[in-house]
């Protein structure tokens, strides 16, 4: 019986997005737009009392949780700190032992398959009506982005034969959302030339995807000479947002960037809005944990990994789920006066990033803001598989002088605080991986 209702809503559910297209304004949208200028306590309280709920109903009807029950105070007063007693959830738990973390009463549920950029793919599971509890269209909406407003969309999707463009199989084109998509992987010059011409004769609004191929377009038009049409809107996402990636962007699309958070597990978390500032994300639909190595909260302005829970979550709950991704929050509030928390920062991914001897990290923005002082510098990659130091692989016009090389070395030792072996080499190209995100550091240490 259960069963049918749900399938019964998500068929209207459907039938909705179809007739109105992504952005649509739901139920759901309308109270975080409704809520979003409200004082800071207010939004908290919100959240606590929501993160009281989703413990109590994992703790009744979740395998996984059932000991922490009457082990944990859920009073939404201390919620905060009796949370920090609950394991994180990691991705080896989903793929070990997603059976006992699944309430077997709902007996339908969506299967989304993972990226899988640093490790190996897995299947992650959602309740089939949660997407309607997400932030998505909220941060759709907040950033112009309305139904049925053209785009090109940059990242892996699943090819439905259905909507193949007859002339370009690659391509898939879904005229209710408007939406042109490109399989980001290996864009050779045919596709960009395919993309070059759609931009020409269809002058999408938005470009959306992958960072690393947004770029990789913005690129190609700069390099052949050619201009498109302004769009009104690009984001990116999936990879750390790199500061010359920005530049290049912005000044061939001639258009404000934004960057977002979002992954298959936890939808799209934090989105930048127009002021810029810092990426805003909703309170009542994440809480969200910035932790160092000992699972202790990181102070404001200081970078630690994100854990996230998912306060909508019931079919297979996401609780302090460790992303290996690393940001920094602040308490500064935006000026666009939406009252949403801010990560200042997200710094990209665990696997991204230099380790050194005396334990420090190092992001690959850093990085990036040295090399591409040198003009004709045009990519780089880290690869390190010691703890003393790495290889750092550049794409470079002309040759690597030893000038150079010293020079670099001498700029990025003191980013470590500590002598490391930097070996720097020429390379002709750097690889993306399947997803089509290059990853500027490659560290198995
Ligand atoms: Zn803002």
């Amino acid at each position: 019986m259960l069963n049918m209702i749900y399938k019964a809503i998500e068929k209207v559910n459907k039938i909705k997005r179809v007739l109105t297209g992504e952005g649509a304004k739901t139920k759901y949208t309308k109270y975080l737009q409704n809520i979003q200028h409200l004082p800071i306590e207010k939004l908290r309280e919100i959240q606590a009392l929501k993160l009281s709920y989703l413990l109590q109903y994992s703790f009744d009807n979740i395998e996984a949780y059932k000991s922490y029950k009457n082990q944990i105070d859920l009073s939404p007063e201390t919620i905060f700190d009796e949370v920090k007693h609950i394991t994180p959830l990691t991705k080896q738990d989903i793929i070990n032992q997603s059976q006992s973390h699944i309430n077997h009463e709902l007996s339908t549920c969506i299967k989304r398959e993972t990226g899988g950029t640093s490790s190996n793919s897995t299947v992650i599971y959602k309740g089939i009506s949660e997407h309607l509890f997400n932030a998505d269209n909220y941060f759709n909406l907040f950033n112009g982005i309305t139904p049925g407003k053209s785009r090109i969309i940059l990242r892996a999707f699943e090819m439905q034969k259905k909507y193949q463009l007859d002339e370009h199989p690659e391509v898939m084109y879904i005229p209710f959302k408007n939406s042109y998509y490109f399989v980001p992987y290996s864009l050779d010059e045919q596709k960009l030339q395919l993309l070059y011409n759609i931009c020409i004769t269809k002058k999408p609004k938005i470009i959306w995807g992958i960072t690393r191929p947004v770029y990789d377009f913005a690129r190609y038009i700069q390099d052949t000479n050619k201009t498109i049409p302004p769009f009104e809107l690009c984001m990116t996402s999936g990879q750390t947002l790199l500061p010359h990636h920005r530049k290049v962007i912005e000044q061939v699309y001639q258009a404000p960037l934004i960057n977002k958070y979002a992954s298959t597990e936890c939808w799209n978390v934090a989105n930048q809005c127009l002021h810029r500032e810092g990426l805003h994300y909703c309170s009542p639909v994440h809480y969200i944990e910035i932790l160092d190595a000992n699972l202790n909260h990181v102070a404001e302005g200081q970078r630690g990994e994100m854990y996230i829970t998912i306060l909508n979550s019931r079919y297979f709950p996401m609780i302090r789920y460790k992303t290996n991704d690393y940001a920094i929050y602040t308490e500064k509030p935006c000026s666009c006066g939406i009252t949403y928390p801010v990560l200042q920062q997200i710094e990209g991914r665990n696997i991204e990033s230099i380790r050194a001897p005396n334990l420090s990290v190092v992001s690959p923005v850093p990085i990036d803001k040295i090399l591409f002082d040198y003009p004709n510098i045009k990519e780089f990659q880290v690869i390190q598989s010691v703890l003393t130091g790495y290889d750092l692989n550049l794409v470079i016009d002309g040759s690597l002088t030893k000038e150079l090389q010293y020079e670099i070395k001498k700029r990025l030792i003191p980013l470590h605080g500590c002598d490391m072996n930097i070996s720097i080499n020429k390379t002709k190209t750097i690889q993306s991986e399947k997803s089509g995100k290059i990853l500027h550091i490659k560290s198995t240490v």
